[in-house]
């Protein structure tokens, strides 16, 4: 089995897509920078085809300008192969060697590519192309909105391992005997590659609204208790709020958790918070 000797603490960005966005997602980086984090990881959209212009442009300035280990996240559902393999080469070229291959959500109204019909085919395309990348895949603690129950997940996310995935990175989730249990699901399934835990701070109570109305994932009562109480007090919702994640953190952590991965939201306050109170659990980044 293959195991981090300490929990890694990394982080996700998005590429933004207005001038505002590209200024601050900088001032972002550079604040992230300082906390030595062990990648950070940014996402692409399904829905444009210019991962170059986005994905690829934001990775190579973390792995290049900030010396920070970068994974680009590369959705496949509409990409023909040739794409793909352009997208290798410009990855290879931009010294990037690790991806999150992802097939990415169906959007209904854009006619689907066959080459790449779930992350599995790509994953195990980019072992053939023999370029030597680390490739992360996505897991679902609460299982995957489409899949039909629990045994088809978990037999589909061993087919996507087999493929070649050296690492899995969790969708958020709040509750913390989820994963866990899933964690026991993986190993039944002899699904040995590191399991990073994604963890999303809820601070204010816009992110919570959003949160409360689209996640499928378990809020616990503590969770909502914080809510119920401080919604009209910003300051407060924000300490409890990072209490919270602490609190979760710190109970992954020391149950073994093998890495924390941050979803930013493309601020770095949250993050420098959590470095300043729980730091020395994690190894840092000396590069
Ligand atoms: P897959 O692993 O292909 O699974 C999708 C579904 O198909 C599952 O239900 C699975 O059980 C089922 N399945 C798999 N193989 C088979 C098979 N052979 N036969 C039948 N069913 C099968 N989305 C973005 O667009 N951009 C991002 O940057 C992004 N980053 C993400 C990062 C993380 C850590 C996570 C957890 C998710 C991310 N997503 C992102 C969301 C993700 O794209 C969606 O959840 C998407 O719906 C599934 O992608 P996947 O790679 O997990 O799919």
């Amino acid at each position: 089995m293959v195991k981090t000797k300490s929990p890694s603490l990394s982080f996700e960005v998005f590429p933004p897509n207005t001038q505002t966005g590209i200024v601050n997602i900088k001032a972002t980086l550079d604040q992230l920078q300082t906390l030595k984090p062990s990648f950070i990881s940014v996402t692409c959209s399904n829905n444009k085809n210019n991962i170059e212009e986005t994905t690829l442009r934001l990775a190579s300035y973390i792995n290049n300008n900030l010396n920070i280990p970068a994974i680009a996240h590369l959705s496949a559902a509409y990409l023909s192969t040739q794409q793909v393999k352009k997208i290798l080469t410009e990855l290879n070229s931009l010294h990037i060697h690790q991806l999150l291959a992802l097939r990415g959500d169906i959007i209904p109204e854009i006619p689907r590519k066959k080459d790449f019909e779930y992350a599995s085919s790509l994953i195990k395309f980019i072992h053939e192309q023999n370029l030597d990348f680390k490739i992360l895949g996505a897991c679902y603690p609460e299982i995957h909105p489409e899949s039909p129950n629990l045994v088809s997940d978990i037999h589909y996310l061993k087919q996507k391992v087999d493929a070649g995935c050296d690492q899995l990175i969790t969708q958020l989730f709040f509750d913390n005997d989820k994963f866990f249990t899933f964690k026991e699901n993986c190993a039944l399934a002899d699904i040995n590659v590191p399991i990073i835990a994604g963890i999303m701070p809820i601070t204010t109570r816009k992110q919570a609204l959003r949160l409360i109305k689209t996640t499928s994932a378990h809020l616990p009562q503590k969770f909502l208790a914080i809510f119920d109480k401080y919604e009209h007090d910003p300051a407060s919702l924000r300490t409890a709020g990072l209490a919270y994640a602490v609190d979760q953190i710190v109970d992954l952590l020391t149950r073994g958790v093998e890495g924390i991965h941050l979803y930013t939201m493309n601020h770095a306050k949250t993050a420098i918070d959590i470095q300043n109170t729980i730091g020395s659990l994690f190894k840092t980044n000396q590069q």
